[in-house]
C-alpha cells in the first residue's frame, strides 16, 4: 500500500510548491534535527542594490563606476549584478572587458580599457600584494557594522574605491525560521559573507548560530563537520556555490529560483522559492512517513 501514500504524499507537495526526488528522501526527513541555511539568495532577495561608493584621494566616482560596472557585467554574482546595473543607470553605456574570471567567493578580475581590474574581498587584493588605503578601510568596516557588504575595487596595482551594497532579507525568513523551530530544528546561518553582515541578518529573522566567510568549497565540509558531532543536517541553498553542500547533507532542499546546480543535488525542490516552504515539506514529509509505517 506504500506507494499510494507516496503518491498522495508528493501530489500534496506539489500542490505547495515542493518537487520531491524520490521516496528515499521522506526517510531522511525523520531525523534530520539542524537546518543550515544559505544566507544570499536563500535567507535574503539576493537582490542586491549599489548604496554607496567611497573613492580614494584622487578616484572619481565616474571611473570607479565605469570599470568596476564593466566588469561586473559579466558577473552572474548578486553583488556583480548590483554594481553593473547601477554603473549602467548612472555612467552610461559601459566599456568591454577582457579576460575575464570569477574567483569563486572572492571577487571578480579582467582587463577594462587596458587596466587590470579587481573586484572583491580584501583577500583578493592581498594575492595580488595590495591593501586598502586607511580611509577606505575605514568605510568598509563602518558599512560592515553596518550589516552591509563592501566590496574593493582596484586596478593597475592600486586600491582606489570600496562599493557598499545590500539586500533585503526576505518578508518571509522570519516565519520560515520560526516554523523550522517549531518542528524542533536547529537553524544555522552559512555564509561567505563576512562576520559582521551575517550577524546582522541572523538577527533579523531569529538565528542564533552563525558560520561567516566560508570559501564555497568549504560548504560541504561544514555540514560534514556538523554530521561529524553527530547532528542530522538538512541543508537549504539556490546557489552554484551551495551544491556541494546540499549533495553531503543528510536532506538536500534548493531553492527552484536558484541555479541548475543547485536544484540537481538537492533532495527536494522549493519552486517558488518561499523559506517556509522548507518547514512546510519536512512536516509534509514527516506526515506523509507516518501514513505508510
Ligand atoms: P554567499 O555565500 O553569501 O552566497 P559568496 O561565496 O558568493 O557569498 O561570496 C563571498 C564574498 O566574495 C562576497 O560577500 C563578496 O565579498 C565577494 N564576491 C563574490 N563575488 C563577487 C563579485 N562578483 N563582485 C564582488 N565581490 C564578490
Ligand atoms: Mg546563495
Amino acid at each position: 500500500a506504500t506507494p499510494t501514500a507516496l503518491m498522495v504524499g508528493t501530489g500534496r507537495g506539489a500542490q505547495l510548491g515542493i518537487l520531491i526526488k524520490g521516496p528515499e528522501v521522506l526517510e531522511s526527513t525523520r531525523k534530520v534535527d539542524t537546518v543550515v541555511l544559505d544566507k544570499t539568495g536563500t535567507v535574503t532577495t539576493g537582490r542586491m542594490a549599489l548604496l554607496a561608493v567611497h573613492t580614494a584621494d584622487g578616484t572619481e566616482e565616474g571611473d570607479v563606476l565605469r570599470l568596476a560596472g564593466a566588469l561586473e557585467h559579466a558577473s552572474e554574482h548578486p553583488i556583480g549584478q548590483a554594481v553593473a546595473a547601477a554603473a549602467a543607470e548612472r555612467a552610461g553605456a559601459l566599456p568591454v572587458s577582457e579576460d575575464f574570471a570569477n574567483v569563486p567567493g572572492l571577487g571578480v578580475q579582467g582587463v577594462v580599457e587596458g587596466h587590470a581590474v579587481l573586484v572583491g574581498r580584501d583577500k583578493l587584493l592581498e594575492e595580488w600584494a595590495m591593501t586598502l588605503p586607511a580611509a577606505l578601510a575605514r568605510a568598509k568596516a563602518e558599512a560592515e557594522a553596518a550589516g552591509r557588504t563592501a566590496v574593493a575595487v582596484a586596478w593597475d596595482g592600486e586600491a582606489r574605491a570600496v562599493l557598499e551594497v545590500a539586500d533585503a532579507v526576505k518578508a518571509t525568513s522570519a516565519e520560515a525560521v520560526a516554523r523550522l523551530r517549531a518542528l524542533g530544528l536547529t537553524p544555522l546561518l552559512l555564509t561567505g559573507d563576512n562576520q559582521a553582515v551575517a550577524r546582522a541578518v541572523a538577527a533579523e529573522v531569529g538565528i542564533d548560530e552563525v558560520i561567516a566567510e566560508v570559501m564555497p568549497e568549504d560548504k560541504a565540509a561544514v555540514v560534514k563537520r556538523l554530521q561529524d558531532q553527530g547532528r542530522s543536517v538538512a541543508m537549504v541553498g539556490d546557489g552554484v556555490n551551495d551544491a556541494a553542500a546540499l549533495a553531503q547533507a543528510d536532506l538536500g532542499l534548493a531553492l527552484g529560483t536558484g541555479t541548475d546546480a543547485a536544484i540537481e543535488a538537492g533532495d527536494l525542490t522549493l519552486v517558488r522559492g518561499d523559506l517556509r516552504a522548507a518547514a512546510d515539506a519536512i512536516r509534509l514529509a514527516r506526515r506523509t512517513l507516518t501514513t505508510i509505517k
